[in-house]
């Protein structure tokens, strides 16, 4: 089934992602989502990935093609300087 429909962004950023399209992909309230831009589009996934260093699964953002947690990225930038 193809879902598809418009929403606006308010003006922090927030969307309504609506119910049956969270209950088609079986997102769930409190859960991490992984956040991504890909080939210029916005890519929600269900955060079942974890931080290649210390298996954190919040906060998880792509770094140099590997998934790293928020606090390990901050680690590796400032270990690098
Ligand atoms: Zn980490």
């Amino acid at each position: 089934m193809i879902y598809k429909t418009y929403k606006p962004i308010d003006p922090v950023g927030r969307i309504v992602i609506p119910k049956d399209f969270r209950d088609a992909v079986g997102f769930r309230e409190g859960e991490d989502l992984l956040i991504e831009v890909e080939d210029g589009r916005i890519v929600l996934s269900k955060a079942e990935q974890t931080c290649v260093f210390c298996d954190r699964t919040a906060g998880l953002r792509s770094y140099m093609g590997k998934t790293v947690c928020e606090n390990c990225i901050k680690h590796l930038t400032n270990s690098a300087k």
